[in-house]
């Protein structure tokens, strides 16, 4: 088929008229709105100038989550009173494999939110390599300053219904936002329970029952060597620079810790309440203290900044909101908690690169600035696949009833993100050598999960 020639200004209207009947279709939804919209804007050309592709609908069909299951997640407070919290699984889109993405429990989670990410995560899938389908669930539930009891309690029974929906070749949850070790220990052993079979339906377990070594780590991890990566590309590295980041969960902490071992200085870490920031630097054991105090003692922030003199705390601030000087800014909290009006103020004070290691937390307006202002930019959908990828390498160790040593699957995650970047490279590379981190995910996970609904034919 030849190619029609098409101009920018057509490949805009193209994209207003499809978002248009998405959020018709969508109503109420501004977050999934805001996601698709970033990737139809990076692939509307290819679309246009391919007609195999506009003919099979295929934006219009990859939007479409292929099932969702809403439920009732009915449980009991360590008081004896009597709880309701609604449970989702989206299963977005499964044609490169089984279903694959985390649960999230917080209050914030509903049906928009969870689109969005489970329409992310199926293109982060097909950037791995991995045959992995795309899916995302959770709860409105919030187990911050809930009893482990009371958080056995919800987990099973939100297992109770979810179990139906999920197995080791139909769809394998894991971890994200309030969904950690304690809680996939929960998860698992009810439906180990129910099932009464050993699988890999969940991955993110412990390595004392079958999870992966480097699991906890790998988004961290991934996003500090995506980092790494970027600055390569553009003839620098990481070793000596000041790195920002946000959050002090799961994804934060190792981020921080790889940051550190690269020779790169960590000035800002937060939580919900307020921004730590530590000029010093938060060096090794700094982080193993501020592990100690989110993970086991489930504290706050602010405590480590009681305990360093240099240290201040921000309440109400994060480290965006207040322009925090840094060379690299890494965003590993939640959804749009940088703006517009940040992304400026960042880049006055000097921001070179921002690489998502929280899923979409740039908000559009800051994309667009960073971009504008030639800041590099590294879109979750590459630089936070390596969770998912060694959950991957989890299912596979599991599937063959073998256990990797760490060093495997460190080596494993380092190829899986090269193979990430090179994709982003080759896809985002503009006439200029600068490269468009952003278009690139998009256009070459949109690529991996086209071709392969279009070999399907039209289910
Ligand atoms: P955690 O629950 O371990 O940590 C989240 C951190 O972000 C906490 O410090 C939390 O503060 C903070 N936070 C959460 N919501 C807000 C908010 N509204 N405003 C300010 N701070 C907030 O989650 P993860 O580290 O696992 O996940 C973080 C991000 O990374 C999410 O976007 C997730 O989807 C993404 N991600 C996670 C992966 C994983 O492997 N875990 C894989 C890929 C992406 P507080 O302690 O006060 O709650």
């Amino acid at each position: 088929m030849a190619k029609q020639s098409y101009t920018r200004r057509d490949a805009a209207r193209a994209v207003e008229a499809f978002m248009q009947r998405l959020v018709q279709r969508n109503p109420g939804e501004p977050e999934f709105h805001q996601a698709v919209r970033d990737v139809a804007a990076s692939v509307a050309p290819h679309i246009l100038a391919n007609e195999e592709l506009r003919s099979a609908r295929i934006l219009e069909r990859m939007t479409e989550p292929e099932r969702i299951v809403i439920f009732r997640v009915p449980w009991e407070t360590d008081d004896g009173e009597v709880r309701t919290n609604r449970g989702w699984r989206v299963q977005f889109n499964g044609a490169l494999g089984a279903y694959k993405g985390g649960l999230r429990f917080h209050p914030t989670v509903n049906q928009s939110v969870l689109k969005f990410l489970g329409f992310e995560q199926t293109l982060k899938n097909a950037l791995t390599g991995l045959p992995m389908g795309g899916a995302k669930g959770g709860a409105d539930f919030d187990p911050k300053g809930r009893s482990d009891r009371e958080v056995m309690r919800f987990c099973q029974s939100f297992m109770i219904e979810l179990r139906r929906h999920i197995g080791e070749d139909t769809d394998v949850p894991a971890g994200d936002i309030g969904v950690g070790d304690r809680e996939i220990g929960y998860l698992f052993g009810m439906l180990r329970r129910i099932e009464n079979r050993f699988t890999g339906a969940i991955t993110g377990k412990g390595e004392a029952y079958s999870g992966s070594p480097l699991r906890a780590e790998a988004t961290g991890y991934g996003c500090v060597l995506f980092a790494e990566m970027m600055l390569t590309e553009s003839g620098d590295g990481l070793r000596g620079k000041r790195i920002a980041i946000s959050g002090s969960g799961n994804v934060a902490l190792f981020a921080a810790e790889k940051a550190t071992e690269l020779g790169a200085t960590v000035v800002t870490m937060s939580d919900s309440d307020g921004f730590v920031h530590d000029p010093d630097g938060f060096d090794r054991d700094k982080i193993e203290r501020v592990k100690d105090l989110k993970q086991r003692r489930r504290g706050r922030i602010e405590e480590h900044a009681k305990k360093h003199r240099k240290a201040t705390f921000t309440r109400g601030e994060s480290p965006w909101s207040a322009a925090v000087e840094c060379d690299v800014a890494l965003p590993c909290a939640t959804q749009n908690e940088l703006s517009g009006a940040h992304a400026k103020r960042m880049i006055k004070a000097g921001v070179r690169a921002v690489v998502e290691g929280a899923n979409m937390p740039c908000e559009h307006d800051a994309i667009e600035a960073f971009r504008a202002g030639r800041v590099l930019v590294g879109p979750a959908k590459a630089a936070n696949a390596g969770g998912v990828a060694v959950s991957g390498l989890e299912r596979a160790q599991n599937a063959s009833h073998t256990l990797w040593d760490r060093d495997t699957v460190e080596r494993r995650l380092e190829e899986i993100m090269r193979h990430i970047h090179d994709q982003c490279v080759r896809d985002g590379r503009g006439r200029e050598k600068h490269v468009d981190y952003v278009r690139g995910a998009n256009l070459a996970g949109f690529k991996l999960v086209a071709a392969a609904m279009l070999a399907q034919g039209i289910v």
